[in-house]
């Protein structure tokens, strides 16, 4: 099946012979073979041409692309040590095909690939039916660094996703059945995070008529992504994320122990209501009656956050009487893991910002569940350089 069928000499035109086999190394998912390729040599003594044929010159690759695609998921969920031994236990061998430094170099050059995929405007078969409503939400992670002197550099997330697409699954959970879900670390102005928004935002059905519903935690680089999205569509609607309003109030409940907290719930009672100024007030009053400086800092916190968030502040208790969007609460677990698992977990692994770009293109493909229909293009790409 491997004979790549010369019949005459690329260099002189001459009659070929057939010489002998070659041995050569392929690489499959869970066993490792030995091919053997039909040589050839050149009629013509002057020209004495031979073939030498191994599996990459033939396929391009020694390894098969399904391999690829494991190493790939295998490197984007676990760090590339651990990879590499899962891949050992799966195989009950050790390859060197399945070795970190190979899975890493592989992730990587599929991540970019995927990167510059995701930059690419979709094609219309790509994008959803026109929505009239639209939900994208941007949040941000931190990953520890290699550069010396700094300590961590900021992922940004975002996914979109119609409102109608939330599905309870039971009493306590919901689940976005139809999402998609970008990642960027590069340190380039927010550029290719903008741009990957918006394409997202198309995938998910956003055109000029759509209303879209931003929810954010309150950073600027977040609302920065999000306005960006202004003229693309017919409405742009920015909340101050409810979840991360609580998770705030209870950041601070936690330095000021009990005998605050009922005086920090009727803030956040007022927050919840849209009463920002009685709440900034009785923050203040508050801030007055405590003397520990790091109790004050942290209700001075708390006061500056809401402050500087004045313009994306509602009436929370309104929208969820009316059923709208308020919260990411839903989809908060799923920035976490995109960002937090693989960075985070290993306190020793440091990451480059493009290291961390690349491989958290491929988590963010399977969350959005568009690896499966992407994965090939990228891989091949990767292994041989044409998809
Ligand atoms: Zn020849």
């Amino acid at each position: 099946m491997i004979d790549l069928g010369y019949v005459t000499c690329p260099n002189c035109g001459q009659k070929l012979k057939k010489n002998g086999f070659l041995q050569s190394n392929f690489h499959a998912v869970f066993s490792d073979h030995q091919l053997r390729i039909q040589k050839h040599r050149c009629n013509n003594p002057e020209c004495n041409w031979q073939s030498t044929p191994t599996t990459t010159t033939v396929f391009g690759t020694d390894i098969h692309p399904d391999l690829a695609k494991l190493q790939c998921e295998q490197g984007a969920l676990f760090s590339y040590r651990d990879a590499q031994s899962n891949l050992e236990k799966i195989n009950c061998t050790r390859c060197s095909v399945n070795n970190h430094t190979r899975i890493q170099s592989l992730t990587n050059q599929v991540g970019a690939t995927l990167s510059q995929a995701t930059l690419r405007e979709p094609s219309a078969q790509e994008c959803a039916a026109p929505a009239r409503d639209l939900i994208v939400q941007v949040d941000g992670g931190h990953i520890p660094v290699k550069e010396k002197g700094k300590r961590s550099f900021e992922a940004l997330s975002a996914i979109a996703y119609q409102p109608n697409k939330i599905k309870q699954v039971d009493k306590n959970h919901r689940q976005i059945t139809h999402k998609t879900c970008v990642v960027a670390a590069l340190n380039d102005e927010l550029d290719t995070i903008k741009r990957f928004v918006l394409n997202a935002a198309h995938k998910q059905g956003m055109t000029e008529q759509t209303r879209v519903t931003n929810l954010a935690d309150g950073a600027n680089n977040c609302w920065s992504v999000l306005l960006s999205l202004k003229s693309h569509c017919l409405d742009l609607e920015c909340i101050l994320d409810w979840f991360h309003i609580g998770q705030k109030f209870q950041n601070v409940k936690n330095v000021l122990g009990e005998s605050f907290e009922s005086s920090l719930d009727s803030v956040k009672w007022n927050v919840w209501h849209g009463e920002v100024q009685a709440a900034l007030t009785k923050l203040k009053l508050l801030q007055g009656n405590i003397s520990d400086d790091a109790k004050q800092f942290k209700i001075q916190g708390l006061h500056n956050y809401l402050q500087n968030n004045l313009d994306y502040l509602l009436n929370y208790d309104e929208r969820k009487n009316s059923g709208k969007a308020y919260s990411s609460q839903t989809a908060e677990s799923h920035i976490d893991s995109l960002i937090n698992a693989r960075h985070k977990r290993k306190q020793k692994m440091q990451w480059t910002r493009e290291g961390a770009h690349n491989v958290l293109q491929i988590r963010a493909k399977m969350e959005s569940q568009e690896w499966n229909g992407q994965w090939q293009d990228a891989v091949l790409e990767a292994l041989i350089g044409a998809a």
